[in-house]
């Protein structure tokens, strides 16, 4: 099919993920075709250096003959099992097994979805009928941070404090309750680490004791914010959340869908701080988006809870045809090879100096107020005034701006709405790739700065 028919063809039928669908049909799909270790190509053979391991996931980077072979051989040999009723598989078995071996101590049952949402949907439902198994059906209040993203289920949108996905959807649901992010740059205390967590302890304390502690169920958060702008809290901030929800009664989610696996430096960024959540959700670097997986981790309580309630012979009602899905699996576990026998956390752990000292030197641009990271996950903040913070007017649309002129260098990132840049290497990322990437993000900075409506916003 010659490319302008596919892109007519993409106009009149597919709805894409997180798009203004009038922007989309003005503007046009961009179709990539290939790709290999950190670089992608496109379908009129431009090659791009992908600084997002597209949308966050393709921690391996792209085209590992290894994944391809043990997803080929698994294909043949069963393409598909059940995970329902009492049915199941090996690699699926093995997966959970690992999963639980690496993991926080605390958790020590592994339900698998499809990707993240379902993953935190089913955290949801999961951590509800703990409670009414257990006898206390008055906890149903969930918390989450203002800017978090927890994916686009129907309650789990809700968790989610992004507008977008909230309007016309009905959302949030009187039962959803978010406090402030962890944001340094923009706390009123300047940043210092310490009153950055205290602010969000005092505001998870305050707001349980609003709704009062015997009605909250669960504090749901991510170790370091993604969608929302790659909001990075201080060292020690996700061990304090963790222990005032101990002493405040109430389950500790860690959304690890995007920090796992890797990509904060040790497979998951509780680990990293030593802290052990009652339920983890992932997806993502699972399966490093070679196939849709994801999973929600639980601890032994939980899950007993869960058990006694339905006692030896109802259904506990909550499935997925392709939950635990054998290719999958077998996917996922040849990625957790590569993590670790084939060297990628260490290349990721040896690589994060580069990645968060280019993010730092571009500090000294004018456009950039912020520079943060942690492991291979990081940001930069435009601002319109480095001194008041001022951010651009939306109406500059300088977001879309930046990305189409990366991409026209060669370069693919996230630019997000209020002007923040993500940046999320894939681990197999050698120190030249980090020149090119930083090369061709100056050169996009600058080509952006000499725009005349953007000199004229910063003045
Ligand atoms: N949770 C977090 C923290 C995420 O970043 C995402 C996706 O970006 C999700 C949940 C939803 O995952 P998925 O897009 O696989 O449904």
């Amino acid at each position: 099919m010659p490319t302008s028919a596919l892109i007519e063809s993409d106009r009149k039928h597919l709805i894409h993920p997180v798009a203004s669908l009038r922007a989309h049909e003005a503007r046009g799909v961009t179709i990539l075709e290939s790709g290999r270790g950190a670089w992608l190509r496109d379908i009129d053979g431009n090659e791009l250096l992908d600084a997002f391991s597209g949308l966050w996931c393709v921690n391996t980077g792209y085209g590992h003959e290894s994944i391809v072979r043990v997803a080929t051989e698994q294909m043949s040999r069963l393409p598909y099992a059940t995970g329902y009723f009492h049915f199941g598989c090996e690699p699926a078995i093995r997966l959970a097994e690992q999963l639980i071996d690496k993991a926080p101590k605390s958790l020590r049952h592994v339900y698998f979805t499809l990707g993240g949402s379902d993953a935190v949907d089913a955290a949801i439902r999961y951590i509800t009928n703990y409670y009414n198994a257990t006898g206390r059906p008055q906890k149903k209040q969930f918390i989450a941070l203002e800017r978090g993203y927890h994916g686009s289920s129907s309650v789990g949108a809700g968790l989610t404090a992004l507008p977008v996905f909230h309007q016309n959807f009905d959302l949030p649901l009187p039962h959803q309750h978010y406090i402030p992010s962890p944001y340094p740059y923009r706390s009123e205390s300047g940043g210092d680490p310490q009153a950055v967590i205290a602010e969000s302890v005092a505001a998870l304390r305050a707001k349980v004791a609003e709704l009062g502690a015997e009605r909250v169920a669960a504090f749901f958060c991510e170790p370091i914010q993604g969608s929302g702008g790659v909001i990075v809290p201080p060292k020690g901030w996700l061990k304090a959340m963790r222990d005032a929800c101990r002493e405040l009664g109430i389950l500790f989610v860690a959304d690890e869908v995007i920090t796992g696996f890797g990509r904060t430096g040790p497979l998951f960024a509780c680990e990293g701080e030593g802290v052990e959540p009652d339920l983890m959700t992932v997806a993502k670097g699972l399966t490093a988006g070679y196939a849709p997986m994801g999973a929600v981790l639980m601890s032994d309580e939980v899950y007993q809870g869960i058990a006694d309630g339905a006692g030896t012979r109802a259904a506990v009602g909550h499935g997925q045809t392709y939950s635990a899905h054998p290719v999958s699996a077998a996917i996922g576990l040849e990625v957790m090879r590569l993590y670790h026998e084939g060297g990628l956390l260490a290349n990721a752990a040896a690589q994060a100096p580069r990645f968060e000292a280019g993010l730092r030197e571009l500090l000294a641009h004018p456009l950039v107020g912020d520079a943060r990271s942690r492991g291979l996950l990081g940001a930069l903040e435009l601002v319109a005034d480095k001194a008041t913070k001022r951010r651009f007017d939306p109406a500059l649309n300088l977001s879309e701006k930046i990305a189409s002129t990366a991409y026209r260098n060669g370069l693919i990132f996230r630019a997000f709405n209020d002007n923040i840049l993500g940046f999320a290497p894939a681990l197999c990322y050698t120190g030249e790739e980090f020149g090119v990437l930083f090369e061709r993000l100056k050169k996009t900075l600058d080509t952006v700065l000499d725009a005349p409506e953007v000199r004229a916003a910063m003045a």
